[in-house]
Formats: structure tokens, sequence, C-alpha cells
């Protein structure tokens, strides 16, 4: 079911039931409740917005912690850095994972300390590198050798850990084929580190985000034992592991609950001693289901026999995930049958379209609101002002 009326089935949007999830997983999950959105829409309506209830943000971070006990989550800030969503996290016991200084330079104006952040973008400028040693920071991911160097040779004392390739089967977002160091490249890595004196202290992976294949990090782990061993035969005290992100959230696919990539989890990490301090990197997990993105019909238009939906935001105004084929629940305040729309953002671009033949209620008109479920992840982090249109609003709760 990719569509819930509001108007006809409001008990069922509050409390979503997936018949086809209970065959793969039983555990439930959760979304904002839709009142909120209610009571949000009150105050009146000027732009596209995103409203986010920190408390569900809190509720992932204790259900991540309790599913997971050996594995210390450090938040991804790009899935949304809004500072009331960090500040909850922080006082929820959460790390973090940056990837540029102006990361870093906002956790650092809440007080995370340095020390703690991992720095996990695989490519930086020298400059980068610089300041955020300057600040303390003393953990850096590498996968691959002019990094390595380069990483030393700004911070000879630097701790880091390697990023190995990973399957990205199952995963609607898959990041393998970017970043994570190849089997060759892992045996030329170690062995440069070892010669250079380096900490290359641990190894990481990213199974790719919304990754639905609890099986990826069962051959992460098994891969990064392999690599613990290489590592420590070369003289190395690899001592962290990093689990890296991809839990996913529900939207219309079924997915499996946290618990069951726990179980995978947990298990193959006891091949792993006590001493090994392993981390995680959820982004999407924590804060997704803690969020409607609320937009409105600026107006329809039929062009060739084809419907078309142009709304007040797009691909530039934050939906942008739909584009590589991440379909959300959309909700809205009609009631008639469904139809074929195409989906357009405002601006003048063609790429501007999110959906092509999405199924909506016919009698969508010009003003209608659009409420797109779990939607905190991914969305106001990614907007710009292109073609001058205002950035979505952000309604903490
Ligand atoms: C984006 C990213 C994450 C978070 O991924 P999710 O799929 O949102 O959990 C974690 N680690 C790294 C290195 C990333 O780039």
């Amino acid at each position: 079911m990719q569509r819930v009326s509001v108007a006809k089935k409001q008990s069922a949007l509050r409390q979503p039931s997936f018949a086809a999830d209970h065959l793969f997983d039983s555990h439930p999950e959760t979304s904002l409740d839709f009142e909120c959105v209610r009571a949000a829409l009150k105050d009146g309506y000027t732009k596209p917005f995103l409203i986010v209830d920190t408390q569900i943000v809190r509720e992932k971070m204790r259900r991540m912690l309790a599913a997971m006990p050996r594995v210390r989550p450090h938040y991804a800030v790009k899935a949304n850095p809004n500072p009331r969503v960090l500040q909850a996290l922080i006082e929820e016991g959460a790390r973090f994972e940056i990837a540029s200084p102006g990361e870093l330079d906002l956790l650092i104006s809440l007080g995370v300390s340095p020390m703690q952040v991992l720095y996990s973008n695989p490519v930086r400028s020298r400059d980068q590198i610089a300041y955020a040693a300057s600040k303390g920071v003393e953990w850096f991911v590498i996968d691959c050798l002019d990094e390595l160097k380069k990483l030393y040779s700004i911070k000879p004392d630097a701790k880091s850990y390697l990023r190995i390739d990973t399957p990205n089967i199952g995963s609607d977002w898959p990041l393998a084929g970017k970043f994570g160091a190849h089997t060759a490249d892992i045996r030329e890595i170690i062995a440069a580190a070892s010669a250079l004196k380096a900490d290359l202290a641990g190894v990481g992976f990213h199974v790719g985000s919304q990754c639905r294949n609890p099986e990826n990090w069962r051959v992460g782990l098994e891969k990064a034992r392999v690599i613990f061993d290489q590592m420590t035969k070369a003289g190395l005290r690899p001592r962290l592991l990093n689990i890296g992100g991809g839990y996913p959230v529900r939207h219309v696919k079924p997915i499996p609950s946290i618990e069951v990539i726990a179980d995978v989890v947990n298990r193959a990490l006891e091949a792993f001693p006590p001493e090994v301090e392993i981390v995680a990197e959820p982004g999407r997990y924590l804060v997704s289901d803690a969020g409607y993105f609320v937009c409105r019909v600026m107006g329809t238009a039929k062009r060739g026999g084809k419907r078309w939906l142009h709304l007040d935001a797009g691909l530039f105004g934050g939906i942008i995930e739909t584009t590589e084929g991440l379909k959300y629940r959309i909700c809205t305040d009609r009631s008639g049958p469904d139809v074929k729309w195409n989906v357009a953002g405002p601006t003048c671009d063609s790429i501007d379209v999110i959906m092509r033949d999405e199924s909506l209620p016919s009698d969508l008109q010009e003003g209608d609101f659009i409420y797109i479920c779990n939607a905190g992840a991914y969305t106001t982090a990614y907007a710009s002002n292109f073609n001058g249109f205002p950035l979505p609003g952000e309604r903490v709760i």
C-alpha cells in the first residue's frame, strides 16, 4: 500500500498495519502521530515543512541500544543535522560520524567532544584533515593508499580504520562501487601502514542505505574478522570495528526490524574479543520515522493525456530520494479513486520530477496538502534554494 487517504483511513494511518510484513518480521515500527501534523497546520502554512518529533528519535536510539548492546551508535549527521535532533541524540548517549568541517563545527557548537567523533568520509582535503586534527578529532577512515599517506603526513598520530568493500545486495540506496577497499588494495594498505608505523586500528564497512538484507552485515563482519587477523600479523593493533549505517525504515516495502538485523550482527560479533570497540553509524534509522514532510499542490495539469501534479516542493526542495527509487507512503485528505499522476516540483528544471505514474486520488486539486510519511531523513538536509524557492521549514517537537 503506497497511499493512505487520511479522510478515509485515519486510524489506519496512526497504526499502520502492513499485512505482508508479518510474514517477514513481526516487530512493530513507529511513525509520527498524524494528529501532530494536523496541530502544526493549525499555525498556518506558508511553505513546505518537515515536522519532527524528538521523542521518536529518542525511542529509536533506545531501541537500537537494546537490540545491539555491544554496539555504540555514532549518528550520521548528514541524515538530518537539525540541532534539536542532534541535542536529543546527545542526551540519549549517541556519538557522531561526520564528513566535513561544517558538520564538525555544528557538533562542537553543541558541546560534543571531537575526540569521540569519527571522520568517516574516506577522502578529505589536506586543509580539512588539518582543521579536524586541530579541533581534536582522532579517528579517521581511509579506504586507499593515497589517503593513508595523506592523512599520516598531516597527522602522524591519527588513529584510522580501513573501510572495506562489502556487498550492497538488497539495499535501496547502494553505496558499493564508490567507497571501500578491495582484497588486493587491503593487502597493500596494511603493508604500507605497517611500514609507515601508522596506527591503522580497525575495520569498517557500509552495507548500503535502506538495506533490507541482514546477510550483508554477516558478510561484512566475516570479512572484517579476516582483516583483523591480517592486521595483527602485520604488527598493527586492530581494536575498532565499525559496522556502518544502512538500518532500514518502513516505507512501502517490508523491512527487517533492527531486532532481526541484531540477531545476525550480535552472533557475528562473538568472533571479536570483548576489548574490541564496536560502533555503528545509523543515519536514516534514527530520524526517518520521526517526521512527516508536508507540502502542497500548486497546480494540476493535463499534458498529452497525462495528469501532472505540481507541488511546492520537489527534487531541489528536499524530496529527492524518490528519484533513486525510494517509495514513500504518501497521504492526502482526498478519498477519490486512485489514478496515475506524474508529480513535479516547483522549479523549471526538467529533472524536477519526483515521481512518475504514482497512484494518488483522482480528485486532488490546487491547494491540497500532501503528507509524506517517515520523511525525517535525507529531506531537509538535501534541500536547496534553486530557482528562488525557499528552503523547507523545520518544526521540531
Ligand atoms: C551516509 C552514511 C551513513 C548513514 O547511512 P544510513 O543509511 O542513513 O544509515 C553512515 N556512514 C557513512 C560513512 C555514511 O556515509
